[in-house]
């Protein structure tokens, strides 16, 4: 190693012992870098296609408000995205707040009383269950008379066709199929794996419209899940797409009738895709959106560094460090409450924002147990950042993800070291 980059690390208050474990790690992951590398090449030049075929220009940038009629910008980045998930249409506005409001508004706007509304990947992300009414709550779609079906994953964590064939009735309208595995223990499917799950499903009922919540996967992989038979795919521009630069957002795109029916719900019936003014955030949505093919890259990269680390050092890692990525999560099972808390506290120290300040665990409304969250972040929450949090009950997983480059990826994941051995909480390296 240099001399300078050593001293550069030592004034982050890295060792060099850290920093020659990390870099004994790194000399074999280079194969796995490239092939990242290789993916995030043509998930870039697909978005500069979009961008060009759409004739992307100044004008597209300017500040559009009032009613939004004629929004350029708004419409030719919907252009743009459904180009790039190669369907017929997209809502892409910074009207849907977030990835839940995505997933809200599309199910909301394609459902109706009545309706069954089918999950074939067992219980879908936490925030959703409010949604769907699976927990009582106020304006869920179970108070609108929507009947919700959930069919559990088999044991290995994979489909369980018997009993989906039970489950699809008559009144099937829509399955939910959540790609990443968010915060269980279950798998991250692949794209294929939900191409054969959504083939499935059309051989009973070619109606049914399949719906992938593709939050956390976005240009992991070659092809998006509307390449393989989703009629929508639906995700957060505070995640992959917004490449760290959109500021809000959610994006809906697939079948034009799909996507319509969502903007109905989205603004008014009549008005749908017509209305809903882009209030200047159109730069950092085109540049989030080219920037995001490398963004994702340095995030795997990151996910895959922290699980060679620490499945060197002895501790179960999941997805571990040979497996395939599916999305850009990473599971490190640490064994205790002072680990948990020294890795979070690491992470954020290495942080370009808020490095100063020291997180510690709290009784966060909605989880049964403390928990402690490291975010260094320039957009509020966002997790497409480096970011990491820690329930504080056993086995004492920490979950971490993000780095919009890789070198702060690297850092942080360093510094986390660095706090662990600070602390005598690992053996020496
Ligand atoms: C993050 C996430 C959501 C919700 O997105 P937000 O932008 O946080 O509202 C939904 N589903 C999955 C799988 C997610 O990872």
């Amino acid at each position: 190693m240099k001399t300078n980059k050593l001293n550069i690390y030592k004034d982050l208050g890295i060792s060099k012992e850290v920093v020659d474990f990390g870099e004994g790690i790194l000399k074999d992951l280079k194969p796995r870098f490239d092939k990242i590398d290789e993916m995030a090449e043509i998930n870039q030049l697909k978005v500069i296609k979009a961008m060009q075929d759409n004739k992307v220009d100044d004008a597209c940038f300017s500040y559009a408000s009032g009613y939004g009629y004629d929004d350029v910008g708004r419409d030719t980045l919907e252009r743009v995205y459904a180009q790039v998930f190669k369907t017929e249409d997209a809502l892409v506005r910074p009207l849907l707040a977030c990835g839940t409001h995505a997933l809200s508004v599309a199910l909301a706007g394609n459902l109706r009383p009545g309706d069954e509304l089918l999950s074939p990947v067992g219980k879908p992300y936490d925030t959703l269950e409010e949604v769907i009414g699976i927990r009582k709550s106020k304006g869920s779609l179970a108070e609108y008379g929507v009947i919700y079906k959930q069919v559990d994953l088999k044991e290995d964590g994979y489909f369980d066709y018997d009993k989906i064939r039970e489950a699809i009735t008559a009144k099937t309208k829509l399955a939910t199929i959540q790609r990443s595995k968010g915060y269980q223990t279950r798998p991250s499917y692949s794209v294929d794996e939900i191409g054969e799950l959504i083939s499935f499903i059309k051989s009973i009922n070619p109606n049914i419209i399949c719906m992938v919540d593709n939050c956390y996967g976005e240009f992991v992989e070659e092809k998006e899940p509307s390449e393989v038979g989703a009629d929508l795919v639906v995700g957060s521009l505070i995640k992959n797409p917004g490449g760290g630069l959109a500021p809000i957002g959610g994006y809906i795109a697939g079948k034009k009738e799909y996507v319509e029916m969502a903007a109905y719900r989205l603004t008014t019936p009549g008005l749908g895709k017509e209305v809903g003014a882009s209030l200047g955030v159109m730069q950092s949505f085109f540049q989030g959106f080219f920037m995001a093919p490398v963004v994702v890259a340095s995030a795997l990269k990151s996910a895959i560094f922290a699980a060679s680390i620490y499945e060197k050092l002895g501790f179960k890692v999941v997805p571990d460090s040979k497996e395939e990525r599916h999305d850009i999560i990473q599971a490190v099972t640490l064994e205790s409450k002072e680990r948990v808390i020294a890795f979070c506290q690491g992470i954020q120290k290495a942080a370009p924002v808020d490095s100063y300040v020291v997180p510690e665990p709290w009784p966060m409304p909605g989880y049964d147990s403390d928990v402690i969250m490291a975010a260094g972040a320039f957009v509020q929450g966002s997790s497409i950042e480096l970011s990491a949090d820690g329930p504080i009950k056993p086995p004492f997983n920490v979950y971490f993800q993000g780095g919009l480059t890789w070198p702060s990826g690297k850092l942080g994941i360093l510094m986390s070291l660095e706090y662990l051995k600070r602390k005598n909480l690992v053996e020496d390296l």
